[in-house]
């Protein structure tokens, strides 16, 4: 495809010239080369070895600067959970440069291309610039004032007649933690569960597969850590081009030490380009592989017995689902001939550690949580998890989505995992300070049937998931369990087009009473609807220009800097919330604790308030100002390890990383590698989690003979309790205050923190000492098993690897699954398609595809297509075509022809939007608001089709057909 200089085509729009991308004399030129060549380069990472000379000079941060000097500040790229260090150069409060930040312990100056760009986005000229609305079919200039007021009197409307859960707050993996945990803080005190943010639908299956196998659901190293690794096995996954930098990490074990990489995808990507062995998997049969897989260790005798006997259970349940899975069997149902998977699985076993990478490649299935579940058992059979060098590197993808999914943007739980129950509510009512009856009365008081026909309270039971959010407004009032339908959606941060049915969501916007849109740019929300009227922008800050923590995926919190003040009219999200708080009536109860200016909610108040609360997972011991001082030493923190080496964080891992225990005054210095019993708890050692329950079927589930160094305890144990402390004679090394503070509590609740303190002194993991689980009795699946996707081209396999039954209410909804799967689609929609990334853009896109310097290096959205299919339908590259999904959506795109793909697979990128069924939407836009690059959303062909346990979207495995236009 042709690339064309877009950004000069289209004229810039009013902006703030003197701020705008392109006016940047001093490197534009050679910033713009850089561009270019890092978004074509294999793998889109580019190394500081690979810079011009010239276009970079090293930079010394600074924390002040006086008038006309330039001020450098530290900062994190917002794109992706690699968290790339960036320096801002500001000069008279006008961010004028950026320069890659070579002592930061993830990425030592390398950047991707959006990393390279992060300037454009905070000064982006295509941004909103004032609260608007629309109407009569235009948008209006308005007041913050009158927005709030006018969204603010809908909702109190919608909240009289149709009770709380009608208005769903739907959140964003782009707020900073703080931001994150306020807004789930301000759901709680609307007075509903219908909350939730992008984690749903990436990663959701991974969190509930991983951690109810060994306890927390989160990636187990780091993308450093792999540097120990001796092999590495990649599922579903593009790093090169969805974490670029990752592969600095990944090239670092190939060349320190020779360890294979693995890559198995249905696709040729840019990372398998980079593979000793490539597997091309059918899309959705990861569970077949990784069985198959298993078989051969199992034939041959590579499980680690010893590790197995101590530290897993339930391991001769999988066997026995193992042994169904033959050399040919695997072969027939994921196309992937018996040599090459023995190769891969040979080279693991006899290359340890190995560690498992994983991404949306595996997650976004029906049966995501059987994937990440069999993962997991693989790595666990060799011996793989709680080493340097192994575990389960599972990638998350932005920037902040981990924290945002630690501190609970979700509809099943609180913040930290504390699920929905009453003691949770109480455990978050003490820490806000906050009357629980009080509490309790913000919630719709009805009580409705559960999916397991038992009655619960609305406070008490998970809210619609946002990849349900479609239905919550079309389905049929009697069937869904809460009062009404869903009559008004906030979409803060959030970019429709990364979900699945798009053509139901337009009528669903179209349903609404009420579509509000808080986000830096106006997302496909403002334009892929045909209403007139009742929809609101609202134009908030970007991370450039507020502080507070984000959380890498390898659960590191990193401290940003405010790099420049809020440009244009918008406002950061933590002064948006406390503005509608006080308006909807619970202003004073949100920051009871928290100091305000103005109107804006200090960020460091609130870092404080969730020190107080998340000692679930160890929120509790990043304090901002060690955060901060571990920003202000980057370079003390070794490469390999992310240990600091003397200098004032001596002792401490990079980003405290969780769970960080105690309270910050303990010191712990987080925890690198989760599960790794080879430290001291003290030092980041740990061991598998007691979660759930000590005995199964007259089995013990705890650790049998395993236990971190300097346990006092030589085996396994349960969670520490007030009572465990009793017994174990341990009671009285609680200071007074302490023992009175922790006296009926647990690990958990005890929020001064004596119980985790005196654990820990004694080598134990405040949360017990388990094995780790392989079967899961309370999922649909207890051993993960193979289930055809609900629209499949195999249909001679529908049979013998059916899908679920649907079901009556799955969060508040009924679920369709067999009805489905009961019809043949294959005939009329012979071709499997898949979706992924793309090394220029993230997300939705709306941010990137207005950023002028990535939108030059990819400006059509395309679908791929192997010859053999484009031949059979006289398709040639680069023509437009029509691809229709399974349910009737029609997206007009162009050909790429490549054997990227194999026959009977199509593969679109998920950034674009702004097209829709061959219509071109740029007018509807709010002048100067539109994106340089609109493209077909390829969800919106995707269809219907969730996850068991999670509703996860099913957008890697559905059908289509394609033609020439
Ligand atoms: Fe680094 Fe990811 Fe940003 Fe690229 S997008 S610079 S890999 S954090």
């Amino acid at each position: 495809m042709k690339l064309t200089k877009r950004s000069d085509q289209i004229p810039a729009q009013p902006g703030n010239d003197s701020n705008s991308g392109m006016a940047s004399g001093r490197s534009a030129i050679s910033r713009r080369a850089f561009l270019r060549n890092s978004g074509l380069m294999a793998g889109g990472a580019v190394l500081a070895s690979s810079y011009t000379p010239g276009m970079i000079k090293r930079v010394q941060a600074a924390e002040s600067a006086t008038a006309g000097e330039v001020q450098q500040i530290k900062t994190i790229c917002t794109h992706c959970s690699v968290g790339c260090g960036i320096i801002a150069e500001v000069e008279n409060g006008v961010w004028t440069g950026q320069e890659p930040a070579f002592d930061h312990p993830f990425s030592h100056g390398a950047h991707c291309a959006k990393g390279a760009s992060v300037r454009e986005h905070g000064h982006g000229e295509r941004r909103l610039k004032y609260p608007t609305k629309l109407v009569d079919g235009k948008w209006k200039r308005i007041s913050w004032d009158e927005a709030i007021n006018e969204v603010g009197d809908k909702m109190l409307q919608i909240r009289e007649s149709s009770g709380p859960d009608s208005v769903y707050w739907l959140g964003s993996a782009k707020h900073n933690n703080e931001q994150a945990y306020l807004f789930r803080k301000f759901a709680a005190l609307w007075g509903t569960n219908n909350v939730d943010h992008q984690a749903r639908i990436c990663h959701s299956t991974t969190v509930a597969g991983v951690a109810n196998t060994w306890g927390y659901g989160a990636m187990t190293n780091s993308y450093n850590d792999i540097h120990f690794s001796r092999s590495i096995l990649l599922i579903g996954g593009n790093p090169a081009e969805a974490h670029p930098v990752s592969l600095q990490h990944i090239f670092r074990a190939k060349e320190r030490n020779n360890a294979p990489l693995i890559v198995v995808d249905p696709r040729f990507t840019r990372t398998a380009a980079h593979a000793d062995q490539y597997l091309r998997l059918r899309p959705g049969t990861d569970v077949p592989l990784i069985w198959g897989m298993l078989w051969h260790i199992f034939q041959n005798g590579w499980e680690d017995k010893e590790y197995i006997s101590q530290r897993v259970y339930g391991l001769d349940e999988v066997r026995k689902e193992v042994a169904k899975w033959t050399p040919d069997e695997v072969e027939r149902v994921t196309g992937i001939p018996e040599h090459q998977v023995f190769a891969a699985i040979k080279t693991m076993a006899d290359n340890r550690p190995g560690t498992l990478i994983w991404c949306m490649g595996g997650t976004q299935h029906s049966i995501g949580n059987n994937n990440t579940r069999a993962y997991c058992i693989l790595q666990l059979a060799l011996g793989n998890v709680g080493v340097a060098g192994g575990g389960t590197n599972i990638f998350r993808g932005h920037d902040n989505v981990q924290g945002a999914t630690d501190l609970g943007v979700l509809m099943d739980t609180l913040p930290g995992y504390y699920g929905l129950s009453e003691g949770a509510w109480k455990h978050w009512a003490g820490v806000w300070d906050l009357d629980f009856e009080w509490l309790k009365g913000r919630f719709d008081d009805g009580t409705y049937a559960q999916g397991n026909g038992k009655e619960v309270s609305q406070m008490n039971a998970a809210g619609i998931p946002v990849s349900r959010w479609i239905d919550g407004v079309l389905e049929d009032k009697a069937n869904i369990a809460q009062k009404d339908n869903v009559k008004a959606m906030v979409l803060w941060g959030h970019a429709p087009n990364s979900q699945t049915r798009g053509k139901e969501m337009k009528s669903a916007m179209e349903k609404l009473d009420m579509l509000v849109i808080v986000d830096p740019y106006p997302t496909v929300s403002a334009v892929m609807h045909d209403r007139t009227d009742g929809v609101y922008l609202l134009p908030a800050s970007t991370q450039f220009e507020t502080s507070g923590s984000v959380t890498a995926s390898n659960r590191s919190l990193q401290w940003r800097d405010k790099v420049i003040e809020p440009m244009f009219e918008s406002l950061p999200d933590q002064t948006i919330m406390y503005k509608f708080a006080k308006k909807l009536g619970f202003g004073e109860q949100l920051v009871k604790n928290i100091q305000l200016n103005g109107e804006e909610p200090l960020i460091e108040d609130i870092t404080r308030e969730y020190n107080r609360g998340m000692w679930t997972i160890g929120y509790t011991g990043q304090s901002p100002e060690r955060m901060k001082k571990q920003q202000q030493n980057w370079g003390t923190f070794d490469y390999d390890t992310l240990l600091a080496e003397g200098g004032p964080c001596d002792g401490e891992h990079y980003g405290l990383p969780w769970p960080c225990w105690g309270t910050a005054e303990m010191g712990h210095p987080g925890t690198p590698n989760l599960y790794d019993t080879s430290k001291t708890v003290a030092e980041g050692g740990l061991t598998f989690r007691a979660r759930f329950g000590v005995e199964r079927n007259g089995e013990s589930l705890l650790a049998n003979g395993s236990y971190s160094k300097g346990s006092e305890i030589k085996d396994g144990y349960p969670e520490f309790t007030d009572e465990l402390l009793q017994k174990l004679g341990w009671w009285n090394d609680l200071t007074q205050e302490e023992q009175k503070q922790a006296e009926g509590k647990n690990w958990k609740t005890d929020l001064y923190g004596g119980i985790q303190r005196v654990a820990i002194k004694h080598g134990c993991s405040p949360f017990g000492n388990a094995k780790a689980r392989t079967v899961v009795w309370t999922f649909p699946d207890p051993v993960p098993i193979h289930r055809e996707p609900l629209y499949t081209s195999r249909r001679d396999l529908v049979e013998k690897y059916p899908t679920y039954e649907d079901r009556k209410s799955f969060f508040r909804l009924p679920t369709r699954y067999a009805s489905i799967q009961a019809k043949d689609y294959s005939k009329d929609y012979p071709l499997i398609l898949t979706s992924g990334r793309l090394v220029e853009y993230e997300g939705g896109g709306d941010e990137t595809r207005s950023n002028p310097w990535l939108a030059e290096l990819q400006q059509e959205m395309f679908v791929e297509i192997n010859p053999r299919d484009a031949n059979n339908a006289g398709i040639k590259d680069g023509d437009d075509v029509w691809l229709e999904g399974a349910e009737g959506a029609r997206l007009k795109v162009k050909a790429q022809v490549t054997r990227r793909v194999a026959s009977g697979v199509a593969f679109m990128p998920f950034h674009f939007g702004g097209h829709f069924e061959g219509k071109d939407l740029r007018s509807k836009y709010p002048e100067g608001a539109d994106p340089y690059v609109l493209g077909e959303a390829c969800n919106t062909a995707m269809t219907y089709g969730y996850d068991s346990v999670t509703q996860m979207q099913e957008t890697k495995c559905s059908l289509c057909k394609i033609s020439k236009a």
